[in-house]
């Protein structure tokens, strides 16, 4: 079997073990009296399986739980998931073919909402088995779901601590609408989907009623609005021209007048100010009967010039296009000027009866959105009101669920004033440690001082459903629990979705008629930023509990989150407790494929989680993941070559370090602290400088600088350590090998976080006393003091190193192998203590190290090679042969041989004979030809081997 192999067995019977023996439990159960370390996790959807997004965080959520565990607190750490919502929508509208909201009224929504709930936990076992795998530690048997009865129970009391508070208002306002889904979407969901797309944009000839032939020119990107239009507005600072061409005349920006003009025959006929415009009418751009839309409503204002100030002359013609029921500018200008309001669009997306054939055309359609446009464009094309279209490219935003084009739509909608309380939340936000600290101006920072209101109401179904009922007389009532709604209407309820609730009526308590719920359902959102409050129903249970793990002490997600369940925790913390809900946060980074692409299961551009855990394990995925800039916000470009490269020089290292613990165990003496050998010291030193960083880190959230050390501790333990001890550890050292058993398993705790797997194997080889690592407490470690002696320690060792590899430089410099010995090193610049000198001589092959003062670090070597030295060198040379056939031949360390030799270099050998029987563990050696033919340094031979 082949290592890579080995490493994967290992971890599966380690996952074994943890199950069989609950491991993960009674982790937690001999700290259930410890301080609480509190812990939220943020609920996924287990509508789509696991990926590399979940799988950072879920990274980070383990690490810092479990180095809280070993520090000696409780941390809790219970899964939840995520069940309401659009994803889970979109799913049985696809299963149940359903393509509008209005198929989904007609099959019924209790039919809908039931699907829903059978659907949503879709792919639970494969989440499991890939958190599981992983070697994440979280409780998915005790999970909270977001459509228990309970859990909407505490999103009632959320809502109604923020109703009686005075934070819900309903409005009419300017929103972003997906017309699929037909329902508005919140600020942080249209951010989460702009995209840049190419669509028409068109410069409109508005005619002056009373002067025909003179037009005002007003640009648009969207040109569906146009038939909603009722006004212009122009800037009272902008400089305005009038340009004659041909027989027409134009009003537009003197700045724009040089571009928009190019190619034209024209000529500049005067100035025209804006003031001057002021009221005038001008003649609609259809020719459509607009009676209809226009009914009650103020229409003496329609078609006329006003003054605004958010008119700029950047990209349009310096006038603007007034469509009041879509955009917020347009709508507040309504409002000030009295202006009439055409809306021309449903709510669907499509054109209310129109003229032409345009009623019922989709405005935007998903998949070819500027089709209706264009159309628009050739009808006005047609009347000669277009004076240029042309391709436009812009960020425009799209449904993040359906990847519909939004419209911009004048709507109603409930709103949680978050501007009310913006400056306090700005001020908790000063609490908040953030890793990297970047974020919590920039990125957080940010969001929070441009926060609006949020927009929690959905015309949605498959949600927590918003708990106001309300009465024909306006008469509106919230209700917070369960309780209040069965006393008010005496109905026992039994579950808190639409399709039950909804036929709950309620008597007003006003005028005594019925009251009715209104039908919108709650942003997701809401629920998972109420997961404080409701994954322990609090507060009609745990309240006790709730008040020992609020706020968090620490949370993790991805920096996507920054704008959705940060903010939206620290929204509803801020609003109903006056305080932050978590203390520290880590954000992960997007993962991309290795060529920096998205990830696309389609092109197959990386290996899937799985694949990384059959070839090489969690481990090496876990440590790789942990030392990226993936655990600090910043972008990763997968590379499955980086993670070879760990399970090479981490793990495989650290296994072979053990392998050869294992071979010496035996041999161990009593362990103490103090030890003579000056590289058991350095070794023991280094490790207490690497716990120290690691712990220093670690208390800073720090996984990426607390988990960068561990490799190159390992590096040292195994390329000076190990190969400086070697030879005497073979030749028996009790107090070594017990202080390198004693090193193992220290190291193997301050691993455990990172490194689950390879931390158990360890500890169990190297003679941990627990029954697991996981059980362990976190080593007592000096933070902030280093003692001097072991800084000097570990800065000569640094020398020696260093005057080691300028010696081995210097050696192939001059075509002289290490085997040679030489007579001498000269050190300029530098000296040892004389503990240190025998491992440069070793190192380097040398009789003798010669130090002078000097300005740098030099070093040379006496490269005459005496009779004496080459004779040495031909001893030496002979060993290497004997070993290289002993392991040939499948010998072991108890196997004892017997060499016959002849050759020229005879004379060489007899002279160094004890040393080659010591070495190459031979009883005897006799001068008689044998069957392999040698040459050392030039001089032939023949030997054999035999086993004694
Ligand atoms: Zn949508
Ligand atoms: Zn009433």
């Amino acid at each position: 079997m082949d290592n890579k192999n080995e490493v994967v067995k290992k971890e599966e019977e380690i996952l074994a073990f943890w199950k069989e023996k609950n491991i993960f439990k009674k982790s937690l159960d001999q700290r259930n009296q410890s301080p609480v370390f509190s812990f939220y996790d943020g609920p996924p959807f287990a509508t789509g399986l696991p990926h590399y997004g979940h799988i950072v965080p879920s990274l980070m959520k383990d690490i810092i739980p479990r180095y809280q565990t070993m520090k000696g607190n409780y941390v809790e750490r219970r899964w939840g998931w995520d069940c309401h919502g659009l994803p889970v929508e979109n799913i049985v509208e696809n299963e149940l073919g359903l393509k509008s909201k209005k198929d989904i009224e007609e099959v019924g929504i209790e039919k809908f909402n039931e699907t829903c709930r059978g659907v949503v936990m879709k792919f639970q076992k494969e989440w499991r088995a890939t958190i599981e795998r992983m070697g994440r530690w979280v409780d998915m048997d005790n999970d909270y779901k977001t459509m228990d009865l309970e859990y909407m129970e505490s999103i009632w009391w959320v809502f109604k601590e923020l109703w009686d508070k005075g934070l819900i208002y309903e409005s009419y306002k300017s929103m972003h609408i997906c017309p699929r889904c037909e329902t508005t979407l919140s600020q942080s969901e249209v951010a989460e989907g702009y995209k840049d797309i190419r669509d028409i944009s068109v410069i409109a000839k508005f005619e002056l009623q009373d002067e025909p032939k003179t037009y005002v020119l007003a640009w648009t990107t969207t040109p569906w609005t146009l038939p909603g239009n009722v006004a212009l507005a122009m800037g009272e600072d902008i400089e305005y021209a009038l340009v004659r061409s041909g027989d027409e005349k134009y009003i537009l920006a003197k700045e724009n007048v040089e571009r928009l003009m190019e190619g034209k025959n024209y000529e500049i006929a005067g100035s025209v100010l804006a003031k001057d415009l002021e009221g005038k009418k001008y003649k609609p751009l259809f020719p459509w009967d607009y009676s209809e839309f226009l009914k009650n409503q103020n229409t003496e204002n329609l078609y006329t010039i006003h003054l605004a100030n958010f008119v700029t002359v950047e990209d349009g013609t310096g006038v603007v296009h007034i469509a009041p029921a879509f955009g917020e500018d347009d709508m507040n200008l309504g409002k000030e000027k009295n202006l009439p309001f055409i809306q021309h669009v449903g709510y669907d997306g499509r054109f209310r009866a129109l003229g032409g054939d345009f009623s019922g055309m989709e405005v935007k359609p998903r998949g070819s959105h500027t089709k209706t446009d264009e159309k628009i464009v050739s009808f006005l094309e047609e009347l000669d009101r277009v004076f240029l279209s042309e391709e436009y490219t812009h960020s425009y935003p799209h449904c993040w669920r359906c990847e519909t084009p939004l419209l911009n739509y004048a709507t109603t909608s409930w709103f949680v004033a978050v501007t009310k309380i913006k400056n306090e939340l700005l001020k908790n936000a000063e609490e908040i440690r953030w890793i990297p600290a970047h974020v919590k101006t920039g990125r957080f920072g940010n969001w929070l001082e441009g926060a609006r209101d949020w927009a929690i109401s959905r015309q949605r179904f498959w949600g927590s459903v918003m708990p106001v009922w309300r009465c024909e007389c306006s008469e509106m009532r919230a209700f917070g629990s369960v309780k209040e709604l069965e006393k008010a209407s005496g109905e026992k309820i039994s579950d808190l979705h639409k399709h039950v609730v909804d036929a709950v009526v309620v008597p007003c308590g006003k005028c005594g008629k019925d009251m009715k719920r209104i039908p919108d359902v709650l942003d997701c959102w809401f629920e998972s930023g109420s997961m404080p409050y409701a994954q322990v129903h609090y507060p009609f249970e745990n309240k006790e509990k709730f008040e020992k793990s609020f706020p968090a002490d620490f949370i993790a997600e991805g920096v996507d989150q920054t704008r959705a369940w940060f903010y939206y925790l620290h929204v509803i913390a801020g609003a109903i407790k006056g305080s932050v809900a978590f203390q520290n946060v880590d954000v992960n980074g997007i993962v991309l494929a290795e060529d920096g692409k998205k990830m696309s299961k389609r092109l197959k551009n990386y290996p899937a989680p799985e694949e990384i855990f059959e070839k090489y394990g969690a481990d090496a995925m876990r440590y790789y993941l942990a030392t990226s800039g993936a655990v600090r916000a910043e972008d990763l470009h997968f590379s499955e070559k980086e993670v070879i490269e760990v399970f090479r020089n981490v793990i495989m290292l650290t296994n072979n370090i053990l392998r050869f613990y294992k071979t010496y165990e035996d041999t161990a003496g009593e362990f103490t602290a103090q030890p003579k050998n000056i590289l058991d010291r350095w070794i023991l030193a280094n490790f207490k400088t690497l716990l120290s960083e690691m712990t220093l880190h670690l208390d800073d959230y720090d996984i990426m600088r607390a988990a960068r050390p561990i490799e190159k501790f390992i590096q040292d333990f195994s390329t000076w350590y190990l190969r400086r001890s070697r030879a005497r550890f073979k030749d028996g050292d009790p107090e070594g090998i017990a202080l390198f058993g004693h090193v193992l398993r220290e190291f193997s705790k301050a691993i455990a976080p990172f490194m689950p797997f390879l931390a158990e194997r360890v500890y169990n080889e190297a003679g941990g006393s627990q029954e697991s690592v996981h059980l362990e407490d976190w080593p007592e470690t000096e933070v902030h003091s280093q003692s001097r002696e072991s800084r000097d320690l570990l800065e000569e060792m640094e020398t020696t190193r260093k005057i080691v590899e300028f010696g081995l430089a210097k050696r192939a410099e001059e075509g002289i192998k290490v085997r040679q010995p030489l007579r001498a090193l000269y050190v300029t610049g530098s000296a040892l203590r004389d503990e240190f000198i025998p491992l440069v001589k070793d190192e380097l092959n040398v009789k003798e190290v010669d130090f002078s003062k000097g300005e740098e670090l030099r070093i040379s070597l006496d490269t005459n090679i005496t009779k004496e030295l080459e004779m040495e060198g031909d001893a030496r040379e002979f060993i290497r042969y004997v070993n290289q056939e002993r392991r040939k031949q499948g010998l072991t360390i108890s196997d004892r041989v017997k060499l016959y030799v002849n050759g020229d270099f005879v004379e060489s050998l007899r002279q160094h004979e004890k040393d080659i029987l010591k070495t190459t563990l031979a009883d005897s050696m006799e001068y008689k030809s044998g069957d392999e033919k040698i040459v050392i340094n030039g001089k032939k031979g023949t030997f054999s081997i035999i086993r004694a």
